[in-house]
């Protein structure tokens, strides 16, 4: 014989009811079956929801009487449908819809009482409750019969026997296992169809088993009558290795022990009711939770033993919501007997569940874990019964802290292997995750820690990927600025995501976008076909916006991508980095204005574990910084970088001569696009300042742009020009002066090169004649080179050289900040 369960989504409309009654079909046919099931879904909540309202003198309460009504009626009409050719189904169909009124009448007639004497005691919200399943099972039963389908209806009070611990009894299993037993020693019937979660108690009082209980309802038959088997058919294919409504990528776990399964459910896998396991474990009948909506699938098992499948000892991840966190603290308790003693028993007479206990070493505090419902009457309790201590300020009142969860790492196999705790932690800690406090049984089959609600998600998916997909690690970008270099990026990135993800095992989404006009942000990864439609249509942009939907959306591995020259961007930084979000910046600003923000920057990256990459500062999507990074932390020092950084005076210096003037020359680039829109930015040579600059500081030194030398080659009037054209008037004007510059070069058969240097602490920039044979020289078109004089290369310098700008290598430098941090 087996016993079979129906959750509230399988009997909650009438197409399940359907796929249900198939089910019992086929099974029915190899052995004779016992059939228990819970309410139609939600109306266990509806029905509190009516019984508070009327408690409350709220007479909304008889909209949701008739949303039960009519749910159950319209049930009713699908189950029976095109009844009018036939007049024996009809009345089978009015027969069901007078009996199923008769007890809804019941329900109303409860409610107006409940309104009327203003009170829902525990006793009467159990009388309450128990219409849900009572309904459910009429309606199946009779629909089953109208099949001619041999079944009989067996009210489960007749048979549960408990206390009257209202609203979550305790089953008397000496007189409930003998009355199912009887029960069912007389029973001929294939299909016994039973309502869950109903009992009475000794007294005779209608009772429930907790919310959840019907799951227990079967797994106490399946016991009294040592069934084969006990199936709890439910909306998912088994228990998942975590909750999949919160992580995505979890899958069904196909096998586990007992105990797993007790460890799984009490911490929160709703799937199954915890004290379910109890009854069943003891006379070793395996539970197989199934999907009455995907039946084929295999679902899990639960079992004595079961075989080792030589993945992760970790076999599921759990969290519990809605916990809060009490901590009783005190110098009076340090080795005095009989503390903990007193707050248990007091929690116990208070019938208040304990989830989760710490007490630390010194006996100087004991934090416990309860339900956030019982924090109030948990803290006036427990004050009460210390009075006199606190008074004598022996201990401290009880502190009680909220909107906490509970997250529980669980496997039987955790125990043989080391390190299950380490990676758990350092995960959490990684994605920026606070814990409050932590708990591991002496079993070592679970380990729990206290968290903020908050983090739940981004917890239980970053605890995913490091137990379950170690192999791939999902990057959220929030990019800023999508303009050539923006938009050459988000192409590298459609490109490649296969690539990587197959290769790298790097799953890259771009989960934010803005420009200076639109943001748009979306969850699941914004569409890269479609993207720039996406942004056309989304809200208006804002630095701070885009900064609270990364920070709310909190998902671990964020990156900020900027990818503007914008100063007020790069002041934003810090606020993502506090954030634990890792920031990549195109923009230089950051890096050389102020020392101090460069300074709180690189502090903030170390302090919150998450990485400042800005690689393209310095020579576009060239390995410079990168370099420079490994030189320094393998121990070499830095004797001189000499440099030749920017493509835009290179293209002039390369392209000036007799035959041109200086004029053409520059104007060909601007309108090239190789300067800047005002080629001033260039021709000064700020900008390889800032690079130098750039280079000083990762070097190790604390420089600021003020203590650049700078050899400026422009005339003063260019320098003081007021306007671009005003200035290319200029040179114009200086034609010869700059021709000048060139003939000196030319007769000592040198090059002129912008060259940046730092030697001895100190940085400069300036126009250099280069000699033939100088690895400048020969420097062509928009190339740049940076050559490392450092104590391991003291003579013969390590040379980078290549393609300084463009957006195409400046976002695949970006490209590869973003890898060096999911590779972190
Ligand atoms: P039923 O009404 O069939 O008893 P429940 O709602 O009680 O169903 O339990 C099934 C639900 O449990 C799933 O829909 C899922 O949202 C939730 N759940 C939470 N954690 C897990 C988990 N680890 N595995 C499977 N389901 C889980
Ligand atoms: N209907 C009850 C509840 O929702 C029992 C159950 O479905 O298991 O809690
Ligand atoms: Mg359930």
């Amino acid at each position: 014989m087996k016993v079979l369960k129906f959750g509230g989504t399988s009997v909650g409309s009438a197409e399940n009811i359907n796929k249900v009654i198939s089910i019992l079909d086929q099974q029915s046919k190899t052995t004779s079956i016992a059939v228990v099931v819970s309410a139609v879904g939600g109306i266990t909540d509806k029905l509190l929801e009516a019984g508070s309202l009327a408690c409350n003198k709220n007479l909304d309460y008889k909209n949701k009487y008739d949303i039960i009504w009519s749910l159950h009626n319209s049930i009713i009409d699908g189950l029976f449908p095109n009844t009018e050719n036939d007049k024996a189904l009809k009345k089978l169909q009015d027969n069901l819809q007078e009996l199923i009124s008769d007890k809804l009448n019941g329900l109303k007639s409860l409610l107006n009482g409940i309104y009327l004497i203003n009170e829902l005691s525990p006793k009467t919200k159990d009388k309450l409750l128990s219409f849900g399943e009572k309904l459910s099972s009429t309606i199946i039963y009779h629909t089953l019969r109208s099949r001619s389908v041999d079944v009989v209806l067996k009210n489960s009070q007749e048979l549960i026997v408990t206390d009257s611990n209202f609203n979550n009894a305790t089953v008397n299993f000496d007189q409930t296992d003998s009355n199912i037993q009887s029960f069912f020693n007389s029973n001929s019937s294939p299909i016994v169809l039973l309502p869950g979660f109903v009992s009475k108690s000794t007294s005779g009082e209608i009772t429930t088993l907790g919310r959840g209980g019907s799951d227990y309802t079967a797994a106490i038959i399946a016991a009294a009558i040592e069934a084969d088997e006990l199936q709890i058919w439910t909306d998912v294919s088994g228990m998942f290795t975590t909750n999949p409504k919160l992580v995505k990528q979890a899958s069904p776990i196909v096998e586990l022990s007992y105990q797993e399964a007790v460890e799984l459910s009490h911490f929160g896998a709703k799937v199954l009711y915890p004290p379910t396991v109890m009854p069943v474990l003891k006379k070793k009948i395996p539970i197989v939770i199934k999907n009455t909506l995907e039946p084929e699938a295999i679902g899990t098992t639960i079992t004595k033993n079961i075989t080792p499948n030589g993945n992760s000892p970790v076999k599921g991840i759990s969290n519990i919501e809605n916990v809060a966190l009490l901590t009783l603290q005190g110098n009076g308790m340090v080795g005095v007997p009989g503390f903990s003693k007193r707050l248990f028993e007091t929690l116990a007479q208070e019938r208040i569940n304990i989830i989760l206990i710490t007490q630390s070493s010194s006996e100087h505090t004991i934090c416990f874990g309860i339900s956030e419902n019982d924090a109030e009457r948990a803290k006036s309790a427990i004050d009460a019964v210390f009075l006199y201590e606190i008074s004598l300020h022996k201990i401290d009142p009880i502190v009680v802290e909220t909107d906490l969860s509970i997250i529980a790492v669980i496997g039987d196999k955790m125990k043989n292997h080391q390190g299950i705790s380490g990676k758990m932690f350092s995960t959490l800690g990684k994605n920026n995750v606070n814990i409050r406090a932590i708990a591991q049984g002496a079993s070592e089959r679970n380990i729990s820690a206290v968290i903020h609600k908050n983090d739940v998600k981004k917890a239980l998916n970053s605890l995913h990927e490091q137990f379950f997909e170690i192999k791939t690690k999902q990057i959220n970008l929030f990019i800023t600025g999508v303009g050539n270099v923006g938009e050459k990026l988000i192409d590298q990135i459609k490109q490649q995501k296969a690539y990587v993800k197959e290769q790298f095992k790097i799953n890259l989404r771009i989960t934010g976008l803005s420009n200076s006009r639109n943001m748009v942000v979306n969850d699941d990864g914004i569409n890269l076909k479609n993207w720039k439609q996406e942004l056309d249509n989304g809200e208006k942009a804002s630095l701070n916006g885009f900064l609270e939907h990364a920070k709310n959306l909190n998902l671990r591995n964020s990156v900020f991508v900027d990818i503007t020259a914008n100063k007020a961007v790069s002041n934003i930084y810090s606020d993502y980095l506090k954030q634990s979000i890792s920031v990549v910046a195109c923009n230089k600003i950051a890096c050389s204005g102020d020392i101090e923000y460069y300074n709180e920057l690189k502090a903030l990256s170390r302090q919150y574990n998450a990485s400042f990459l800005f690689e393209t500062n310095v020579g576009a999507g060239l390995p410079v910084l990168d370099t420079l990074s490994h030189l320094i932390t393998s121990g070499d020092k830095i004797n001189t970088i000499q440099a030749v950084l920017s493509g835009s005076l290179n293209f002039i210096f390369n392209n000036f001569n007799a035959e041109t003037t200086f004029y053409d020359v520059v104007k060909q680039a601007q309108e090239e696009g190789y300067t800047e829109p005002d080629p001033r930015i260039d021709l000064s040579g700020i900008d390889v300042a800032r690079k130098i600059l750039i280079l000083a500081r990762e070097s190790g030194h604390q420089i600021e742009l003020s203590e650049l030398e700078s050899d400026n080659f422009l005339t003063e009037k260019g320098l003081n020009s007021d306007s671009v054209d005003d200035f290319l008037a200029t040179l114009k004007e200086d034609e010869a002066y700059y021709q000048s510059l060139f003939k000196s070069a030319q007769e000592k058969n040198s090059q002129l090169k912008f060259v940046a240097e730092f030697n001895d602490g100190k940085a400069k920039v300036g126009l250099k004649e280069i000699p033939e044979g100088h690895p400048f020289y020969n420097l062509k078109g928009k190339d740049n080179i940076v050559m490392f004089y450092t104590q391991r290369y003291p003579e013969q310098p390590l040379i980078i050289k290549g393609a300084g700008a463009g957006a195409d290598v400046t976002a695949s430098g970006l490209f590869a900040d973003i890898i060096r941090i999911a590779n972190n």
